[in-house]
């Protein structure tokens, strides 16, 4: 292709990006080498890697909050993650950020979920404790490093150093010396206001908590008084869907309106300052305090309600049985996991198995071999 026409991946990102933006002239780059490609950024590589991994199909058979039986309508791993993605996008752009990067930073934050979420997560934990543990953000970098292959020669998808770096920051958010890029700390934003809107919107639908005990949260008020005199006009349905709508809405606004100021008053040139900064992009304010309440009352009423206690208590469970069962005969494990065994021992590579798993594909195999 006589590609002279086309503009260069540097002279977009200098035409639109902000100098706080991570530019892909200034990546890392990836630990085995390869040439660039004629159009596509580093970062739009990264995206199409993830986006094509057996890792990030498999999140569509994967809970988020409510499991399959539950019904056909909330949300699974996979739309939660496409949901982060579309909001961080628009934060990202009108921030003038490195969208590509927070894209391909999205799409990764939870690929490394095991089945039945943080259960899920909690049982592998434990499962691991002699060996160093278990957690969904570090799985993701074993998932983009060494599980998942693209090329004959080197292991994993070889993503760059800003999405790795990016999603390592996830594993211990609260050590001191992590300091994100600003997309990276744009997609935990998104990712927890995605989370906030969803979660009310599924646990309405599936009758978990009642419009009444919801409109008594500080968040829920000032998205109705957002929302004006216009509400009365609207049928129950809609109503929801404007009050969920109006509570990302107001979220997004909300960082935007602090976000952009702050940023063009640091006056940042380059990733090196950005990198010695504890600023941390998010919501702040009264609308801060009312999403640390809402997140308060999910966790009490929703992640704790009777119903997903159950099914979190059945899944642990079955995992831990799973899990020993595997270990006591690693000979019925795929030829890969069980030639993982020499690189990571017997049961790092049963957790890294079972991680890898789909919730379904978890419950047949748990029916077929534990019963
Ligand atoms: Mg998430």
């Amino acid at each position: 292709m006589a590609n002279h026409a086309l503009q260069t991946t540097a002279e977009r990102e200098t035409a639109l990006l902000a100098p706080y933006a991570m530019f892909s002239s200034q990546s890392a780059g990836r630990r085995y080498h390869e040439s660039e490609h004629p159009y596509r950024s580093p970062f739009q590589r990264d995206r199409d890697r993830i986006v094509h991994s057996a890792a990030y199909r498999r999140l569509s058979g994967k809970m988020q909050v409510f499991t399959g039986d539950m019904g056909d309508y909330h949300r699974t791993r996979l739309t939660h993650t496409q949901e982060v993605a579309s909001i961080a996008r628009t934060m990202g752009r009108a921030l003038r950020l490195n969208e590509d990067l927070i894209e391909a930073l999205a799409l990764f934050h939870d690929i490394g979920h095991p089945p039945f979420g943080h259960a899920g997560e909690d049982a592998l934990n434990e499962c691991l404790q002699d060996d160093g543990g278990f957690s969904h953000n570090q799985y993701a970098l074993t998932i983009a490093e060494e599980l998942e292959t693209r090329h004959q020669s080197f292991p994993g998808l070889n993503l760059t150093r800003e999405v790795l770096e990016g999603q390592a920051t996830r594993v211990d958010k609260q050590a001191e010396d992590i300091h994100p890029l600003l997309e990276a700390q744009v997609v935990e934003a998104a990712d927890s206001m995605t989370y906030d809107a969803h979660d009310v919107d599924d646990a309405l639908k599936l009758g978990l908590v009642t419009l009444e005990e919801v409109h008594q949260q500080a968040m829920i008020r000032i998205c109705v008084e957002l929302m004006g005199p216009r509400v009365s006009d609207l049928g129950p349905a809609e109503y929801k869907r404007a009050l969920i709508h109006t509570m990302i809405d107001c979220q997004v606004t909300n960082v935007l309106e602090n976000a952009g100021p702050a940023l063009a008053g640091f006056g940042w040139t380059s990733i090196c300052e950005i990198r010695q900064s504890d600023y941390r992009i998010g919501p702040v304010g009264e609308l801060a305090e009312a999403k640390s309440a809402m997140e308060a009352f999910l966790y009490e009423r929703v992640y704790r309600h009777p119903e997903l206690v159950k099914t979190r208590e059945r899944a642990q469970s079955q995992i831990y049985q799973l899990f020993e069962r595997y270990v006591a005969n690693p000979d019925v494990l795929p030829d890969r996991f069980r030639k993982r065994i020499e690189l990571v021992g017997l049961r790092r590579s049963v957790g890294d198995y079972v991680a890898g798993m789909t919730d379904r594909f978890f419950e047949q195999q748990y029916l077929g071999f534990v019963g």
